[in-house]
């Protein structure tokens, strides 16, 4: 359920409301619009009767949220949310651009990748120290020295960065360095992990599971919103279908559907979605042009060198060519890319 504040209220009317309806066992969410206060309303609605609430000073309507996901809603938070980072901010009318290797495997590959994906106009770099592989025997990342050399990685260029985090146990030393965790497709439904980052402060971004609805993925945010955390952003990385020429199939419908349904950014990742370099400028044109807020990009300087997957990694030039091309794109759907 969602209460729908009138115009102009008091900050007093709005703490009264929220008291009402917490000393009956519920839970309260503020959604501050620049017009009006929506107080989303979450727990076992027994207790409390739409009568009761609409006599409350300042009150205009009450109504129910259909949907499974509430504060993932539109409904709930119908303005686009804007997750800052650092002075950034994704979810504005600028795209947002996420590069960098898929781990980082040592200083001088992670410095070289920064610095050319930075000039090349990338607004956040992003890297692994914890990776999920799927087989035990392949590189499992740097681990905290990872997380080091992307913090100087980050002193070096400016630029933020954005890391995964796999376990709860491991999210207190990723919270030392990182600026946004990331939760793989494979730990979409990891709902411990969901419940940690749900208390962190730092901004997530949570990439959809290969094998999981656009309704699941908008549930698993819900998890980390009635955590506390506002600043979450939603990744179409591709899903799991009979086609076996490209990776994944990049599932382009996500992006409108998604836009239409919850108020979080969404971020394109068409280097997992198409497993392959040659097909990334395609899919991250498409991404924008069907209304993506960002994109994250796997880009290695020796790609045939990397110690994973280097198949889907632009090499910094192509990343340039790329960003040229994406900045007609935006401007053909009134969106900028620096
Ligand atoms: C990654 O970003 O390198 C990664 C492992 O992505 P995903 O969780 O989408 O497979
Ligand atoms: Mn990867």
């Amino acid at each position: 359920m969602i209460v729908i504040m009138k115009m102009n209220v008091t900050a007093d009317d709005i703490a009264a409301v929220q008291t009402y309806i917490e000393s009956h066992g519920l839970q309260t969410h503020l959604s501050t619009g620049q017009e009006r206060t929506i107080i989303g309303v979450v727990g076992d609605k027994t207790a409390i009767t739409d009568g009761n609430i609409l006599r409350l000073p300042g009150v205009e309507r009450v109504m129910p949220v259909s949907r499974p996901f509430k504060l993932a809603s539109r409904d709930f938070h119908p303005e686009n949310t804007i997750v800052t980072v650092g002075e950034h901010r994704i979810g504005d009318d600028q795209i947002t651009v996420i590069a960098g290797p898929c781990s980082v495997e040592s200083r001088e590959q992670l410095f070289a990748i920064a610095a050319s994906v930075k000039e090349m106009g990338a607004h956040l770099l992003r890297g692994g120290a914890f990776k999920p592989r799927t087989s035990p025997y392949s590189f499992q990342g740097l681990g905290e020295e990872g997380l080091h050399i992307l913090a100087e990685a980050r002193d070096r260029t400016g630029l933020p960065i954005v890391t995964e985090v796999m376990s709860p146990e491991e999210l207190p030393i990723i919270e030392k360095y990182a600026d946004v965790l990331q939760i793989g497709a494979r730990n979409m439904q990891n709902y411990a992990l969901l419940k940690a980052v749900g208390r962190s402060h730092l901004p997530v971004l949570l990439k959809r599971g290969m094998m999981s609805t656009i309704e699941e993925l908008l549930m698993s945010a819900e998890y980390i919103l009635a955590h506390g955390n506002s600043q979450v952003m939603l990744c179409e990385r591709g899903i799991r279908t009979f086609e076996t020429y490209t990776r994944n199939t990049l599932d382009i419908n996500a992006v409108p559907v998604l836009k239409e349904l919850t108020h979080l950014p969404v971020i394109v990742d068409p280097s997992h979605a198409t497993g392959k370099w040659n097909l990334v400028k395609s899919a991250s044109l498409a991404g924008i042009a069907a209304g993506a807020d960002g994109l994250i990009i796997e880009v290695h300087h020796q790609p045939e060198l990397a110690m994973s997957d280097g198949a889907q990694s632009l090499k910094p030039r192509r990343f340039g060519e790329l960003m040229e091309r994406l900045s007609r794109i935006a401007s053909a759907v009134d969106r900028t890319v620096q």
